[in-house]
Formats: structure tokens, sequence, C-alpha cells
């Protein structure tokens, strides 16, 4: 696992043309995940058949941890603290409650907002589409502010078509927090970045917002 460094196509171009600008306020992915490297695997084992017990306790602090430490960062950038928390839901479409959801609901002190995604997408889909979630805000006196979680940023389609669908349903500004940030070390666009991020060790203390 290595520290935030952060190349991350963000804003994306794609993203921004599809959504006219309706996106995330902030994107924090916690740490690079390398392909086959170990903080990659535990994204994996946490959720698959049977789940690995200690990738959930690995992954159940990181996000802990840093949402203890950084929580006034996305805070400012949303304008206020987080008023409800909501999943990416996982391209298998399992039935239930998403993976990270059940590792973490009952320790953030939020209420939980459901995404039902349009089956019409597959898991082969990659890119922005602005209809992709259902989402529904309770009616509340107040702004919405909704932090939202995933494990795993690859194209990051998935997570900002849902920040997408959250604003058009009333959501004043939107947060998405990431375990990991994907890099494949065989893309050759990320080799640079597998060099600059060669030395320095996984820091908890600095978040990207305050990069
Ligand atoms: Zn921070």
């Amino acid at each position: 696992m290595r520290s935030p460094g952060f190349a991350l196509c963000y804003p994306c171009q794609e993203h921004q043309t599809e959504s006219r600008g309706v996106l995330a306020d902030v994107v924090v992915p916690i740490s690079y995940s390398r392909r086959t490297g170990q903080h990659h695997h535990h994204l994996r084992s946490y959720k698959s058949t049977p789940a690995s017990a200690q990738a959930k306790w690995n992954l159940l602090a990181l996000l802990l941890l840093f949402l203890r430490e950084h929580i006034d960062c996305l805070s400012r950038r949303l304008g206020g603290p987080p008023t409800h928390a909501v999943a990416v839901p996982s391209t298998r479409g399992k039935a239930g409650p998403h993976a990270l959801q059940e590792l973490i609901q009952d320790r953030l002190g939020l209420p939980w907002l459901d995404a039902v995604p349009d089956p019409r997408y597959g898991p082969e889909v990659r890119h922005f589409q602005r209809d992709w979630f259902a989402v529904r805000i309770p009616d509340r006196v107040g702004p919405v502010r909704p932090l939202v979680l995933d494990d795993t940023w690859t194209t990051g389609s998935r997570a900002q078509s849902l920040a997408h669908a959250l604003k058009t349903a009333g959501a004043s500004s939107v947060a998405i927090v990431v375990l990991g940030r994907h890099v494949k070390p065989e893309h050759e666009a990320s080799r640079p970045l597998l060099k600059a991020i060669e030395e320095p060790m996984f820091d908890l203390s600095v978040c990207s917002v305050e990069r």
C-alpha cells in the first residue's frame, strides 16, 4: 500500500461532459492499489466467498482511522459534515447490502441511502451513465450531503454516476471516499505513477484534499 499522491483522472473530461458538470464535489482515494499488491488482495478477498476475516478487519480499521483523521477535510469540501452514507452497488449485483456497507454500517452513525442500479447496465459498462442508479432521498429539513463509499476506483464511472443521481435527487453536495485507486502495473501510463510512489511509505495523516 502506498501513500496518496493522486493522479486520479479527476475531474475526468468524459464525466464532466456527460454529467454536464453534475458530479461529486470531492473524490478522496485513501491509497493507491497496485494490481496483485497486498491492498488489492484485501479489496478482493473481503467480499469473496468465503470472505477473508483478516481482509475485513484491515479495511475496516483503515476506513475508520481515515475518516477519524480526515472527516474535517471532507466536511470543508461538502459545506458541512456528511448527513448520509451510501455504498456504490457492486458490479456483481449481489442481493442485500453491499459488503462495504455491511462492514461499516454500524460504526458511522449516519443513515444509509439505497442506490438501485438499472439492470440494463451490466458489469462490462465502463462509462458514465446519467440514469445508472435510482436513489431516493427521504424528506428532510436542511441540506443533504451524502458520503459515497466505494472499495475500488478504476474509471470512477460508477461512483460518479451515483454522485450524479444523488445530486439529481436533491443532494446539495457529495463526497466520494475510495479505499483503493486501482493501478495496473502493465499499463504504460501507470509507469511514472508507480515510480513516484515507490519510495514514500503510506502516511494516513495527510489526505489528497490537503495536497
Ligand atoms: Zn485530510
